[in-house]
């Protein structure tokens, strides 16, 4: 029987096979990427039957710290207070080290882009988080950052997929339609956010 939750994902490949073995691997980093090789394992070739009836998981790696989460943040129904917190973590203001709670629905943009671009490798983070002092230094710097972004409500993320190309990761955000969408060609990332829908070329 299919779990509602992968309804949602109808345009995932279904034959991965990387997806179900990989949510088992919680919360590691870089040695738990290797280990995602041992599936071949017999007793890691058993589907995992608790995160059968649906989980929602996310990778991430961030470019400026160097540090990878790989986690299940939802599950059975609802989403996971551990998790969110090693996100939030991750998704800090690395300039200032402050952090902010992730708002869920940006998790779960992330979560369904992942889903259909690519399951196996992490979402290389550029931005998550900004404090109002961090954003107000890169505005003085950069005429494209926005005096109320969606970053300093946990609400935004600046990312790049490895492996898909920039064009591609912003016109599946676009098609989801769950918020604004910023295409910076240029500096090699995709703004996604969950505030309201619009989009935008950046630099
Ligand atoms: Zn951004």
């Amino acid at each position: 029987m299919r779990p509602p939750a992968r309804a949602r994902n109808l345009r995932m490949n279904p034959s991965d096979p990387a997806c179900p073995a990989r949510r088992r691997l919680l919360g590691i980093g870089a040695a738990g990427l290797a280990l995602a090789g041992a599936a071949a394992r017999p007793a890691d070739a058993m589907p995992p039957p608790r995160t059968a009836s649906g989980a929602r998981s996310l990778a991430f790696e961030n470019l400026h710290t160097g540090e990878t989460l790989r986690t299940v943040y939802w599950e059975q129904g609802r989403y996971l207070s551990q998790p969110l917190r090693d996100i939030e973590y991750l998704l800090r203001d690395f300039r200032t080290g402050q952090q902010h709670p992730i708002d869920v629905a940006l998790l779960d943009l992330l979560h369904s882009m992942g889903r259909q671009l690519d399951c196996t490798r992490p979402i290389q983070l550029i931005s998550g988080y900004r404090s109002p002092a961090t954003n107000a230094a890169l505005r003085a710097r950069s005429h494209g950052v926005a005096r109320s972004s969606l970053h300093m409500q946990g609400m935004a993320s600046d990312i790049r997929i490895p492996g898909r190309d920039l064009r591609h990761v912003r016109d599946l955000a676009w098609s989801l339609g769950r918020g604004g969408v910023g295409f910076y060609p240029h500096s090699n990332f995709v703004h996604v956010d969950v505030g309201a829908v619009r989009r935008w070329n950046g630099v």
